[in-house]
């Protein structure tokens, strides 16, 4: 496993201390990549891509939504 962190000339930054996406298109990307990498824990992988209201921005969630029953 090799570690290295990504350059971000424009982090952002957001309350919730998650990492932040401009756009939903960038979060779907990066969860594609996730999924597609296939860790051992997938019980805490990234399941989905949301938009956070306090950021404006997107995340990555492990929480699967919700299915009204
Ligand atoms: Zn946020």
């Amino acid at each position: 496993m090799t570690r290295r962190r990504t350059p971000n000339r424009n982090p952002g930054r957001c309350p919730t201390g998650k990492v932040r996406f401009r756009d939903r298109i960038a979060a779907t990307l990066a969860l594609a990549t996730i999924q597609r990498q296939g860790r051992q824990d997938r019980d805490k992988a990234e399941a989905r891509a949301y938009r956070c209201p306090a950021c404006s921005g997107w995340h990555l969630t492990s929480q699967h939504p919700r299915v009204n029953g």
